[in-house]
């Protein structure tokens, strides 16, 4: 084992990695409900796609379901950071179930568009990946006016209902390079495109792929720390091997494999939007004992976004 890492120096962590602001108030919310209600607390779906987050909430009491038909009358329930579609918000209505949504507030900017676009008559196509829990809640703000458009294929082949009123959205946590390929098709295809006022990928996803881009071209290989399932995670894996470097996405540091590491000096290490900082520590304490003598960090831009809580688990 140490013979493979032999050739390690250094780690450079990209800066910034780890916690957004809306993962950071997702977890708030259900740590604050938690002690406000008592245990069980129901979490519709996973609060933010970590393994480790969701077990951590689930040991303090925490209940993961999939659909609200698992909650029970009167269950406190929290909506996940991914959003909902509105057909969720009815229902829980219809059975006067106490929500609190931590819904990201940038993802509720993405839904507002959608509401807006849909409203003036426009097809709307929307960048994204199919099943992820954030299109989901998004494409149910207009059934049938909202399209998916998940690659450059896609904005090829795509069918609109009027040609001069097409507008698109971004799911928040895509590659800033490729959404800007599939924008860029759908303006070729439709010269009227209409986009959002601000971008919809947001700063956190923006941020944490810049830096993992520096960092992977002064590294042969990266490691990401983030959940499967994590979109975000998954783009900076793809950032940093366009960027050169050789890229893994790992859950935590027992997932490293050494073999990767065969050959390099230096190591970059990021980790997505919804892993906790410990885990990177983690990371970086076992390259330091495989024999990195150098641990620096290289910082693209620093973030100072902070989200209040809902107003249901907001301290007096
Ligand atoms: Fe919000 Fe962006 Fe974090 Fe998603 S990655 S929770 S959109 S700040």
């Amino acid at each position: 084992e140490w013979a493979a890492a032999s050739s390690l120096r250094q780690v450079v962590l990209a800066s910034p990695r780890s916690f957004c602001a809306g993962v950071e108030r997702a977890i708030a919310v259900v740590e604050q409900a938690l002690r406000q209600h008592g245990p069980p607390v129901y979490v519709r779906k996973q609060i933010v796609h970590n393994a480790r987050v969701v077990a951590d909430l689930r040991a303090r009491g925490a209940v993961f379901v999939d659909e609200l038909d698992e909650v029970p009358d009167g269950g406190v329930t929290v909506f996940s950071a991914h959003g909902v579609a509105p057909a969720v918000r009815r229902e829980a209505a219809q059975r006067r179930l106490p929500v609190i949504d931590a819904t990201c507030p940038l993802v509720a900017k993405v839904h507002a568009e959608a509401r807006r676009f849909a409203g003036r008559g426009d097809t709307v196509l929307l960048i994204g990946h199919a099943g992820h829990e954030e299109t989901d809640g998004t494409l149910g703000e207009a059934p049938g006016r909202i399209r998916l458009v998940p690659d450059p294929a896609a904005a090829e082949s795509v069918r609109v209902d009027d040609p001069d009123r097409v507008s698109y959205l971004v799911q928040t946590t895509l590659a800033t390079d490729e959404a800007a390929g599939v924008v860029e098709a759908l303006r070729r295809r439709f010269p009227a495109l209409a986009g959002p006022d601000s971008d919809d990928i947001c700063y956190a996803t923006t941020n944490r792929q810049q830096a993992v881009t520096e960092v992977a071209a002064r590294a042969e290989v990266v490691l990401v720390v983030g959940s499967d399932n994590s979109s975000n995670s998954r783009r900076l894996v793809e950032v940093a091997e366009r960027a050169g470097a050789a890229a893994y996405l790992v859950e935590d540091v027992s997932r490293v494999d050494l073999r990767w590491l065969a050959g390099a000096a230096t190591i970059g290490v990021s980790a997505g939007a919804s892993a906790p900082p410990g885990l990177v520590d983690e990371v970086v304490a076992a390259l330091t004992a495989l024999g990195a003598r150098e641990v620096s960090e290289h910082t693209t831009t620093v973030e100072d976004v902070a989200f209040t809580l809902p107003k249901e688990v907001r301290q007096p």
